[in-house]
């Protein structure tokens, strides 16, 4: 008996088998959308890394000599 699981993104009942890749998703259309939303999320949070605070070359010595 295959469990069954309900898309995030349009509530339909998705089959919880090896033959979808898109589980729990009912398909890639509905994966996406879920993945666009969460990115569309992520990205309000601010990117505090900045690169220029770090200077590698400063604290690595050349390992030749
Ligand atoms: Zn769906």
């Amino acid at each position: 008996m295959i469990p069954r699981v309900e898309c995030p993104t349009c509530h339909r009942k998705v089959e919880w088998s090896a033959a979808n890749p898109f589980r729990p998703f009912c398909s890639e259309r509905c994966r996406l959308v879920d993945l666009g939303a969460w990115f569309s999320g992520a990205r309000a949070i601010p990117d505090e890394s900045t690169p220029e605070l770090t200077h590698p070359e400063d604290d690595a010595a050349p390992p030749e000599r």
